[in-house]
This record gives C-alpha cells, structure tokens and sequence, in this order.
C-alpha cells in the first residue's frame, strides 16, 4: 500500500527530505516522475495511463503535504519501515486504503523508479 498524508499536516517538511523516491512534495507544487528517480520518457502509471516522466503534474494538494502514490514503495528497497510515518512529528502519514500492493509489486515498483 502506498502512503497518504491527512489534513492534519502541519506542513513541517521532516518527511520531504526522508523519501528515497522523491515521492512527498510540498502543498502547491507540482510534481514530476522524474524528480529524484531515473525515469526518462514515457511511464506506465498504476492505473494504466501514460505519462511523459519530466511533465509537471498538477498539485494532488494545494493545503497539505502530499505523496504521489507511482513513486511511493512504502520505501521498500531502502530502508524497513516507511521513513515519512517514522520522522512525522503528528503520525500524520498513514496507509492509504486506495493502493492495496503487495511487497513483491513494492519492491518491483522500486526497480522500474531506480533503473
Ligand atoms: S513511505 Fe517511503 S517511499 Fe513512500 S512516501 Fe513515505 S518516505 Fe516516500
Ligand atoms: S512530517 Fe508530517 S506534519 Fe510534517 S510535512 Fe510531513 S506529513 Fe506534514
């Protein structure tokens, strides 16, 4: 399962910098495949679709911090546990029901993010 940030954010950063994905963007920003993976030209998201990996996307938060559920792994290939749950100060980033994956499809989606 991918991780997903509540409203009860308080916008601090701690998580931003923790993601080895780059998968955590700030309220407002836009974001891109390739921030912070080895992606070039064209990605196949979750949901079938496909996107250029450098096109900025619009923001999936204009009032919190935000995760993009393609670059989330739960931080699988890096590190145990998932870092931004691990250094929230408010235990604001918890499982998101809506991306159901098993560690095998984690770990694979790590594999297509860091060629
Ligand atoms: S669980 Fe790991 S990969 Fe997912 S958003 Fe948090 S820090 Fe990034
Ligand atoms: S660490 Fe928690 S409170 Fe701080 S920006 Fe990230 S999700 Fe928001």
């Amino acid at each position: 399962m991918s991780i997903k940030i509540t409203d009860e954010c308080i916008g601090c950063s701690a998580c931003e910098t923790e993601c080895p994905n780059n998968a955590i963007y700030e309220s407002g920003v836009e974001w891109a495949m390739a921030d912070g993976t080895s992606l070039k030209g064209t990605y196949v998201m979750m949901d079938g679709s496909a996107i250029e990996a450098d096109q900025r996307n619009t923001p999936l938060s204009n009032d919190f911090y935000y995760i993009v559920p393609d670059k989330c792994t739960e931080c699988q290939g890096f590190h145990e546990e998932p870092q931004c749950a691990n250094v929230c100060p408010i235990d604001c980033c918890v499982t998101d029901e809506m991306y159901r994956e098993t560690e095998a499809e984690l770990l694979a989606k790590k594999e297509k993010l860091h060629v």
